[in-house]
């Protein structure tokens, strides 16, 4: 074959998107679980804070509340005092019907605290079961972290050292080739080439990698004389032939 550079450059840059995608798709399996619990941390943070903030707010009025009662009981002391002085009837029983109505007040009051006081104890129990599930939550996200550790380590180094050789093999392209075999990337990430698939014996077959639609004979015979891009018409991607593949023995 005569020196070709271009789509070998490609292939080259392919097999290592192609794993990388590989590669990212695995971590993203063994997190998937992780994150799932993350979120449901985050989403039990979120109800728990709620929960806190209706308690601080019903502890307030419930204060104010108490305030009120104990105000008006006082209220109602200093009105039995002056009971003794009252100078008529009329200004006694005046007296007695104040008392009286400011009594039902601190009854109704009374009431209220204790409405307030079951809503905040319901409150307290439900904020109290959130940090329970917090509690497993957190531990069982411990437990897969500490499980899939060597996992994730292993995988973010056959990750890390892809992309190492990939930033050469990207230069390695010709800039306008690059820019098509981007495009396609974003259409199929990892996967923007595919084998021209094909018998010798049996040239009527022949047939895209990637999509399994029939090619033609034209089609093998340009990738065999020329260095440039065709593409699948079905689905776009770049061809190359099997033989284009480097040789095993090359790292
Ligand atoms: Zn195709």
């Amino acid at each position: 074959m005569t020196a070709f550079t271009m789509i070998p450059s490609l292939l080259a840059l392919y097999r290592i998107d192609h794993d990388l995608h590989e590669f990212n798709n695995r971590l993203a399996a063994v997190m998937k679980d992780q994150v799932a619990i993350e979120n449901n941390i985050t989403r039990l943070n979120a109800s728990l804070a709620e929960f806190e903030s209706a308690g601080r707010k019903l502890q307030a009025t419930i204060s104010s509340h108490e305030l009120d009662m104990k105000s008006r009981q006082e209220h109602i002391e200093k009105m039995r005092t002056s009971l003794n002085n009252a100078k008529t009837n009329k200004e006694y029983s005046a007296i007695l019907i104040q008392i009286s109505a400011e009594k039902e007040e601190v009854s109704k009051i009374e009431t209220t605290i204790l409405d307030f006081m079951g809503q905040l104890e319901t409150n307290m129990k439900s904020a109290s079961g959130i940090r329970e599930q917090l509690h497993v939550a957190q531990k069982s996200l411990d437990d897969s972290r500490r499980q899939s550790s060597q996992r994730v380590a292993e995988l973010q180094a056959h990750i890390r050292e892809l992309q190492s050789h990939r930033e050469q093999a990207t230069n390695a392209v010709p800039p306008e080739s690059r820019k098509q075999y981007d495009r396609i990337c974003q259409r199929y990430p990892g996967d923007a080439m595919a084998p021209v698939e094909f018998n010798e014996n049996d040239m009527d077959t022949i047939t895209c990698g990637g999509c399994f639609m029939g090619l033609n004979i034209e089609d093998v015979n340009l990738l065999r004389g020329r260095d440039e891009i065709r593409r699948c018409q079905s689905c776009g991607r770049i061809l190359y032939l099997p033989e284009m593949l480097p040789q095993q023995t090359s790292a």
